[in-house]
């Protein structure tokens, strides 16, 4: 059973997650303490992510455009340069 939530029902839980999780999980496991300003769908909606709780991760608006891109494919490829050995672009 697929249960998706958009629009005026998403913002709810929008809010409810962030207070869940205030802190950008991403800056975090790097050991920075952000405000995450967005629930983040960990494996994306258009990949067959749930959108339920378990599946929600909140980022800061920068980690959210780094996933964003991600999850779409090879926007960032041509800025390895930039990306450190642990995977996150340098700050
Ligand atoms: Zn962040």
């Amino acid at each position: 059973m697929v249960e998706r939530r958009r629009g005026r029902h998403g913002q709810r839980d929008r809010q409810r997650r962030l207070a869940a999780e205030p802190l950008c999980r991403h800056c975090k496991a790097n050991g920075i303490i952000t405000a995450a300003v967005t629930p983040d769908h960990i494996v994306p909606l258009f990949k067959g992510g749930l959108d339920v709780d378990s599946n929600i991760q909140c980022l800061c608006e920068p980690c959210h455009s780094i996933k964003t891109a991600e999850d779409m494919g090879t926007r960032l490829h041509r800025r390895q340069a930039e990306i450190g050995a642990d995977g996150w672009p340098k700050a």
